[in-house]
């Protein structure tokens, strides 16, 4: 799709309609409070609308709505094919309303809107129409046994399950998220974030025009203890679908243990390594990457490469080179496509981003932030400080420098995380004994990269917890083994002893 110029962007922004209300049982409604909370957009600081804010109460009534849906079978006794065609649907109801997704991203979140347009939509309609494809393709299992008897192991949907959501990517979560679960039969309740309410709730309302059966599908907006605790807490939920921080993340297992063991995957935090070496071939295409790994999305990016570790040598000659290709990452108007990088998602993220800079004792360049925008920035740390351990998650890249392979190694597996990392070198051993030694759900080698749709991401140690989103092992999280055996001797009778 060819872009529009920013007086044409925020034309179409003047005249969206946005949503407000809560979508449940295949309808939009207010809170059963009746509260709303203001969402605005970031890079204005005004309110965008009025959100409902939904309470324990709601969760209740969308949870029972949604377990109707899955026992009477509207959707999750629906032939594979059948719900393969209405995800189609969808995945076109969300091409064709394209533009006007991508503008009410960016304006609730602050992403650019050239990310929205060349990104986040046309992933979140690949995504959808991915699984979609997939769900009739898959197979159940025969196990070996004798001629007496047949062994089954087939998969079910898992039921009715809850899906919490960050505000980095709003969009492309949720599809990350609906594709699979949708897919595979079961019923939701999203819990977007806070900030970033408005897609996913217009999304629930493309997905009925699609023909999907209503209660299926249900957008609950509001706040992480009132919506996300109840439903992690809920006894008539099967299973939580998490992104977000590690912090929140390991909450769930505590509401899981403390209801009903429900299932609960985590795709959680990062502080991604980027290792080069001084056998890397091409710096100036490794200074790219790594520009684009640390600035893209502002850096709010779990799986951003936000720690380079560089070997000494070629240290100065790789900062000269990523400080040339950052200077094209410009601050500026999210709805103007020329702008890289837009604001960040809210006053106090911006706040904490803050917090880090100011920290910096040896800033490369960069450091400049104003009004909810920050430049891209590189900074030389130790490797025990909190800008080279924790995740900053603006566009914040740390550098810290190695004399060897080994110690590289060592140093990028130093850390609580273990979501992504990516090293540079043009020896071919050393580039597999490196992917083999690092510590990561996703290990890229001369690229920076978080793989596609048809690989599975996900995160080691506390970056990822229960399951992987994305390919096949997506469908994983939504699905239980029901193992099926069948006795077809003929003197069953008297086989039972
Ligand atoms: P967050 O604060 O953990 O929030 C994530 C979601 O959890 C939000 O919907 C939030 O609701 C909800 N929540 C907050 N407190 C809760 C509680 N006590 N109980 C239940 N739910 C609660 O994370 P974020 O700041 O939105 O997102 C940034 C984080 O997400 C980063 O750490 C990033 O690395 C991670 N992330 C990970 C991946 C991945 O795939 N591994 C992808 C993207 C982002 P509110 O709206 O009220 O906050
Ligand atoms: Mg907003």
């Amino acid at each position: 799709m060819d872009l529009l110029t920013q007086q044409e962007y925020r034309a179409i922004a003047e005249g969206l309609d946005l949503p407000g209300n809560a979508f449940i049982d295949g309808g939009y409604r207010p809170a059963i409070s009746g509260k709303t909370f203001d969402t605005m957009n970031p890079a204005t600081g005004k309110v965008l609308t009025q959100v409902a804010t939904c309470g324990p109460e709601d969760v209740d009534f969308a949870v029972g709505k949604a377990r109707d849906a899955f026992e009477d079978g509207r959707w999750s006794r629906l032939h594979p094919s059948e719900r393969k065609e209405v995800l189609i649907r969808l995945a076109k109801l969300i091409k064709r309303n394209a533009r006007e997704l991508a503008v009410m991203e960016s304006l609730d979140s602050g992403k650019t809107i050239f990310d929205c347009e060349t990104v986040d939509l046309p992933e979140t309609i690949h995504c959808l129409s991915w699984h979609a494809e997939v769900i009739d393709k898959i197979y159940d299992q025969v196990a070996p046994a004798s001629d007496d008897h047949i062994a089954m192991v087939v998969r079910e949907p898992i039921g009715v399950v809850g899906l919490v959501l960050p505000w980095n990517f709003p969009l492309l979560m949720l599809a990350w998220k609906i594709g699979p679960a949708l897919a595979s039969g079961c019923s939701v309740i999203v819990k977007p974030a806070e900030e970033t309410s408005l897609t996913a709730l217009r999304v629930a309302e493309l997905a009925i025009e699609a023909g999907l059966p209503k209660g299926v599908l249900n957008v609950l907006p509001g706040s992480g203890s009132e919506v996300g605790e109840p439903l992690g807490r809920h006894m008539d939920v099967d299973m939580i679908s998490f992104t977000g921080s590690t912090a929140t993340g390991k909450r769930f297992l505590s509401y899981s243990a403390e209801s009903n063991a429900k299932e609960v995957v985590l795709e959680m935090g990062g502080k991604n390594p980027a290792i080069v070496m001084d056998d890397a071939e091409n710096l100036d295409r490794v200074a790219q990457h790594i520009v684009n790994g640390a600035f893209w999305n502002m850096g709010e990016n779990c799986s951003a490469s936000s720690r380079l570790i560089v070997q000494s040598g070629i240290k100065e000659e790789l900062l000269t080179r990523i400080a040339h290709h950052a200077k094209a990452w410009n601050v500026g108007d999210p709805l103007d496509p020329a702008t890289r990088l837009g604001a960040l998602v809210s006053p106090a993220h911006y706040d904490k981003v803050c917090s880090y800079l100011e920290q910096a004792q040896t800033m490369v360049f960069g450091g400049k932030a104003e009004k909810g925008f920050v430049e891209a920035t590189v900074i030389e740390a130790d490797a025990d400080s909190r800008l080279a351990r924790e995740e900053i998650f603006g566009p914040v890249l740390t550098v810290l420098s190695v004399e060897s392979f080994d110690e590289a190694i060592a140093l990028a597996n130093d850390t609580e995380y273990g979501l992504a990392a990516s090293l540079f070198t043009a020896n071919a051993k050393r580039a597999l004994r490196g992917a083999w030694a690092l510590r990561a759900g996703t290990v890229t080698v001369n690229s920076f990269g978080e793989g596609d749709i048809s690989t599975p991401f996900g995160g080691w140690k506390q970056s990822g917890f229960g399951g992987r989103d994305n390919g096949i092992h997506a469908h994983d999280q939504y699905t239980q083994l029901k193992t099926i055996w069948l006795d077809l001797s003929d003197d069953a009778d008297e086989a039972v002893a």
